[in-house]
Parts: C-alpha cells; sequence; structure tokens
C-alpha cells in the first residue's frame, strides 16, 4: 500500500490546468472534528482525487475517501468498526455556473485570497456527511429479540416506545 502525504491545501485552478491527480493519505490525527464525534479513527484516510477542466470550463474536483472508525453501538453500547466512504465532486466555480443559469452535479467550495482550498476539511467534511445518523450494530447481538420478533418490530413501526415497554415487563 502506498502511503504518499497529500498537501492539505491546494490551488484547484492550477492542479485542473495540469489535469494532476492525487492518490495517497491525510494522517488520521489532522481530522480532529471527526475524531470528536467517534471513539477512534482506526487507519489514515485514504484518498483519490483527479482535477479537471471540464467541458463547459469548470473547475472539477472529484474524488472518493474512505476510512474505518470506531463507534459506540447505541443499543448494546459496544464499540464496533463502521467503514465510512464518500464520492465527492466539486467547483470553485460557483459564479460561473450561476451566470450560466443551470442545474449543476457539483456541490461548491470556496477558494481563499489565495486561490487555495482546504483539501483536508473537504474530505473530513464528506466523511462526516457519510456517519450513519445512529451508530449500532447491523444485527446487534443484545436486541437480538427486537430483530427476531415480527410482533414486536411491527409494534415498533407504530409506536417506538412500544419496545422499551416490552423489555420493562
Ligand atoms: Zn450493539
Amino acid at each position: 500500500m502506498q502511503n504518499v502525504r497529500i498537501p492539505q491545501r491546494v490551488d484547484p485552478t492550477k492542479l485542473a490546468q495540469k489535469r494532476s491527480s492525487y492518490d495517497g493519505v491525510f494522517a488520521k490525527d489532522h481530522l480532529a472534528r471527526l475524531a470528536d464525534v467517534v471513539v477512534e479513527i482506526e487507519r489514515d484516510i485514504e484518498v483519490k482525487v483527479d482535477f479537471d477542466v471540464d467541458l463547459q470550463g469548470i473547475i472539477a474536483i472529484v474524488g472518493n475517501a474512505s476510512t474505518a472508525v470506531k463507534c459506540v453501538c447505541e443499543r448494546c453500547g459496544k464499540p464496533f468498526t463502521i467503514d465510512l466512504a464518500a464520492d465527492f465532486k466539486y467547483t470553485p466555480d460557483q459564479k460561473k455556473i450561476e451566470s450560466f443559469g443551470i442545474s449543476t452535479e457539483y456541490d461548491f467550495v470556496d477558494t481563499d485570497e489565495f486561490g487555495e482550498i482546504d483539501l483536508l476539511a473537504l474530505v473530513e467534511d464528506e466523511l462526516m456527511l457519510a456517519l450513519p445518523l445512529v451508530s449500532k450494530h447491523d444485527k446487534c447481538p443484545d436486541f437480538e429479540g427486537y430483530w427476531v420478533s415480527g410482533k414486536i418490530e411491527e409494534e415498533a413501526k407504530t409506536n417506538p416506545f412500544a419496545v422499551l415497554k416490552n423489555l420493562k415487563k
């Protein structure tokens, strides 16, 4: 496995003109916001990203990112691993697209006064969006009854508190 570090801030205009690509990693200890909401980021963030100029002259930042994080199951309280992956498609050319008056498949990213974007922050945003709303085992062992009993499951659909009531009995 290659282990090339990707720069945090990049100039997408220059990179797009050269049709550059990155294939490498962000060190996991640089993602403080993601680290805050999980128990642990288990490995460095693998990132592939291509910079290009599309047929309409729009700068395209297209790629994907993946890692694994440890979360606590909200049902049984035990830690487990979630594989996180996100595809993204950004452009800094928001004004240009808006002047075309067309709908777009791109998300917008702002450049700073040096024409650079924070690629690390962009990737971190995408991975945080990829987190499940509720972290729990697919089939949590402590709640087996919930999954095998059609009756409880049925009640849970109509009233989420019915499950809790049944457990108290
Ligand atoms: Zn669980």
